[in-house]
């Protein structure tokens, strides 16, 4: 199926210069990956990956010191091809909202606290797809039932609702003009497990609606194991596996995606949960070769010298590791013992 965004050899670092030193912090690094109709794409990993400002340039908005040095993004809407990174602003506006939305981290931020809901859809759907007041009125009031919201949120401030209710305003204020794209930035953030399974609930309910794109950025495993079709999974700036949402949680292939699965809770698993050794690196300095090789138990020479390259190892499953590609050397051997409770288990 033809994507709807693909991203070629991705590389966005932020470069600052203060008092005459340049920092450079690379933060994207040769990122490739095609997003689908109809799917929804999770990019998951620790904090400090590189998944927000992955987003901020999926989205066009690359403002200094993020600066863009390699690489493409290209929307792909219908008969329309993009280039995401060297729209014009105005064309940019066109396309904002109507054919690519945005469900931002915290809903306080997007609802305007002394208006009513009412007046935050009406400033968005005539701001960004003008109508008259009645046609306007109309839309919002189908859309909020179609979505099984209640009715009466239209007539609350933003402070009169829970956060969970607030959450699903705002997924519905963003994709009321059914965009054929739309990114969620940790939709779930701040809200507890029951209220999350709602937001969760939503956003699936939505993209089954709609049959559009929709890509979610979480470090939540839990979110992505109960939202997504496919995931990214993204360490130190670089992708190391991507495969459908089954496959990752089944039969994670990375090291990196193997901690990040055992380290999850499980109802009928009593054994001690597996942290990651070691903390993420700097990217400002960011280790040689494989950037997980500092924190990787089955580490060998190759790793700390050559970068592996994201790989099909599978069909729709591929895979950045010397392990899973085939050592290009075939002449090191592991520094030490590879952690059998990790594969094995
Ligand atoms: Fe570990 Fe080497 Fe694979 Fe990197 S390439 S994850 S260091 S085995």
């Amino acid at each position: 199926m033809n994507p709807v965004i693909s991203v070629d050899h991705l590389k966005a670092y932020y470069i600052t210069r203060a008092y005459g030193v340049e920092r450079t912090v690379r933060a994207v690094e040769d990122i490739s990956l095609a997003i689908r109709q109809n799917e929804i794409y999770g990019l998951a990993g620790e904090s400090g990956c590189g998944k927000s400002t992955l987003l901020k340039v999926l989205l066009g908005q690359v403002e200094p010191p993020l600066t863009v040095l390699d690489g493409s993004v290209t929307y792909h809407l219908g008969d329309e091809t993009i280039d995401a990174l060297h729209i014009p602003k105005s064309q940019l506006s066109n396309i904002r909202w109507k054919e690519v939305a945005y469900v931002p981290q915290g809903s306080m931020h997007v609802l305007n606290p002394v208006r009513r809901i009412r007046d935050s859809f009406r400033d968005y759907v005539m701001a960004h797809s003008p109508r008259s007041r009645e046609e306007t009125d109309a839309l919002v009031l189908e859309y909020i039932n179609r979505l099984g919201l209640p009715a009466r949120v239209l007539g609350a401030y933003p402070h009169q609702l829970s956060g969970g209710m607030r959450q699903r305003v705002t997924i519905a204020l963003a994709t009321i003009l059914r965009p054929r794209l739309a990114f969620a930035d940790e939709p779930t953030t701040a809200l507890d497990v029951v209220v999350q399974k709602g937001v969760i609930q939503l956003l699936r309910e939505v993209q089954a609606m709609e049959k559009n794109t929709m890509v979610v950025v979480t470090h939540d495993m839990g979110v992505h194991a109960n939202l997504a079709d496919r995931i990214g999974i993204l360490y130190a700036g670089t992708l190391v596996e991507e495969a459908p949402t089954r496959e990752i949680f089944k039969a994670p292939r990375h090291p990196y995606t193997q901690y990040l699965i055992k380290s999850l809770p499980a109802l009928d698993d009593k054994s001690e949960r597996v942290s990651i050794p070691g903390r993420p690196p700097a990217l400002d300095n960011p280790p040689s070769g494989c950037r997980f090789h500092p924190r990787c138990p089955y580490v060998m020479d190759i790793c700390k010298t050559t970068i592996p390259r994201l790989e099909a190892v599978a069909p729709s499953h591929r895979v950045a590791c010397f392990l899973e590609t085939g050592n290009p050397s075939n002449a090191t051997q592991p520094l030490q013992e590879p952690a059998a409770d990790l594969r094995s288990q």
